[in-house]
């Protein structure tokens, strides 16, 4: 009899995860429905706290992932809801949780791939004290932007650039997402926000301080964010419309449905500069409905609008180079800085020796320092990468029985001559470093001229519409050639 229960119950469970439907919850019915999923599904689905709200409401989160996900998985994160009366990531986060676990369950080939490659951790709403003052259909300024204690949490985080503007204590639900990345190295987020229609990507913060001109602030992964935030408006069902929003100021002003934060407006305190900065996680600031709080009427539309989006999103963590750092055969190396020449950007490796870096399709250096070794190798990131990611392990005990390099080594044509080793470099050696320096760097120019994306002329991979007069325009400029060759003197 006890076991026709369990069965009734988890079928209960499963029918009304199941049959989704589309309205706003209140924070309660919210994280019942999380904890429903995790019961009903929890060989995909974990649900644990972040923290509390100011009113103590818990952050929940769930966690899903397919049973086999192994060591190298890399970890997304979704955040809804952070200015409380912008609440149509709730819902559409909700959904999409939905739509994983009921796709995986059905044998979905899209939801399996996605939840056998990576953890995406969910979090709808982390502004829950905000989202209960607010008022469904207020579309401009209604009440419940901020958390209870009249903070925008959007504005709360640490800056690296302007550290005495954020000095005060950060929030109790600023503090939960913190402590939340200092335990999961997340490689990727997005945040959703609502008021307006634009895949918007760091910095948020002015490039000169004090100012309040709108100026373009690029981190040094600009290209991977703009890739991102290009996919995002070209899937989504009328982002890169710049009529979309008719009421507003600031749409005619995006580049096809994506902007930079500090081009937009400029403030000091975005959890995506944070996110960066302090943990190089590319969060994208999602705006994704005109009204701040549209009417649940529109839930429906809104999913059939950003669902293609979100799950092209999500494929992003596997673009770029992944692996594991080891020293010996079976001993993974934590806290190895991991960068790319070039690139400020540290990573550094998890307890479990891994790493992982999102770039675009070509060739770049690999850099790997930890016990005052150093190892290069040179990576060409390739084009398909959700199907055939690069995954590099390297281990430092093999590279220290290499020779020091040579800038000869750094010849493209030598490409394939393994891991370079330099071992505390000292005087002696200085003037050898230097030249290999001087090699790399010319290396990475020719890289840049040649062979990788160029940052403001080419299209990206999903960027379809560039792509098309890309192709256009190079046909019209060989039929040019062949015309003048033949007609002109
Ligand atoms: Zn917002």
């Amino acid at each position: 009899m006890k076991d026709v229960c369990g069965a009734l119950l988890a079928v209960t469970l499963w029918v009304s995860v199941a049959s989704f439907r589309h309205h706003y919850r209140n924070n309660s019915e919210l994280n019942t429905l999380l904890n429903d999923m995790e019961t009903s599904h929890s060989h995909l689905a974990r649900v644990y706290s972040i923290g509390k709200s100011v009113k103590e409401t818990d952050l929940k989160v769930i966690q899903l992932s397919g049973p086999n996900v192994s060591i190298g998985t890399p970890h997304v994160k979704l955040v809804g809801n952070i200015h409380g009366n912008e609440p149509l990531g709730r819902e559409l986060l909700l959904r999409l949780a939905d739509y994983l676990i009921s796709g995986y369950e059905s044998g979905d080939d899209e939801a399996m791939a996605i939840l056998d490659k990576m953890y995406v951790h969910i979090l709808p709403t982390m502004n829950p004290d905000g989202f209960a003052e607010a008022l469904e259909g207020e579309c401009v300024n209604g009440p419940g932007r901020r958390n209870a204690n009249e903070k925008d949490l959007n504005r709360d985080f640490p800056s690296h650039k302007y550290p005495s503007d954020t000095m005060d204590p950060v929030q109790p639900e600023t503090a939960a997402i913190m402590e939340w990345m200092y335990k999961y190295p997340f490689v990727m987020s997005a945040a959703i926000h609502g008021g307006a229609l634009v895949a918007n990507y760091p910095y948020d913060v002015a490039k000169t301080k004090g100012s309040r001109a709108p100026e373009d602030h690029k981190t040094e992964d600009n290209d991977m964010f703009r890739a991102m935030a290009f996919n995002y408006a070209e899937e989504h069902g009328h982002m890169a419309d710049s009529k979309e929003c008719p009421d507003s100021n600031d749409q005619h002003k995006f580049d096809r449905g994506t902007t930079n934060g500090a081009a937009w407006y400029s403030f000091t305190g975005s959890m995506g500069d944070y996110n960066y900065d302090y943990h190089g996680c590319l969060e994208l600031t999602l705006e994704l409905s005109c009204c701040k709080y549209p009417g649940d009427h529109e839930l429906e539309k809104h999913w059939n609008d950003n669902k293609k989006a979100l799950l092209s999103f999500l494929k992003y963590s596997q673009q770029g180079v992944k692996g594991v750092i080891y020293n010996g055969t079976d001993e993974p190396v934590s806290k190895a800085a991991v960068s790319i020449y070039g690139r400020k950007q540290v990573h550094y490796s998890t307890e479990n020796g891994e790493y992982w870096i999102l770039l675009l399709p070509g060739k770049y250096w690999l850099e790997v320092e930890k016990f005052e070794k150093k190892i290069f190798r040179k990576i060409t990131v390739p084009d398909s990468p959700f199907d055939n990611p690069l995954i590099l392990n390297l281990d430092l005990a093999t590279a220290a029985a290499e020779d020091y390099p040579q800038p000869s080594d750094f010849e493209p044509e030598q490409d394939n001559t393994g891991d370079f080793l330099m071992v505390g470099v000292d005087r002696k050696d200085a003037q050898e470093y230097e030249e290999i320096h001087e090699a790399m760097v010319n290396e990475r120019k020719n890289m840049n001229e040649d062979e990788r994306y160029d940052d403001e002329t080419l299209p990206y991979p999903g960027d379809s519409r560039a792509a098309d007069t890309y192709r256009l325009n190079s046909f019209i400029c060989i039929i040019c050639s062949i015309f003048s060759l033949l007609f002109c003197k």
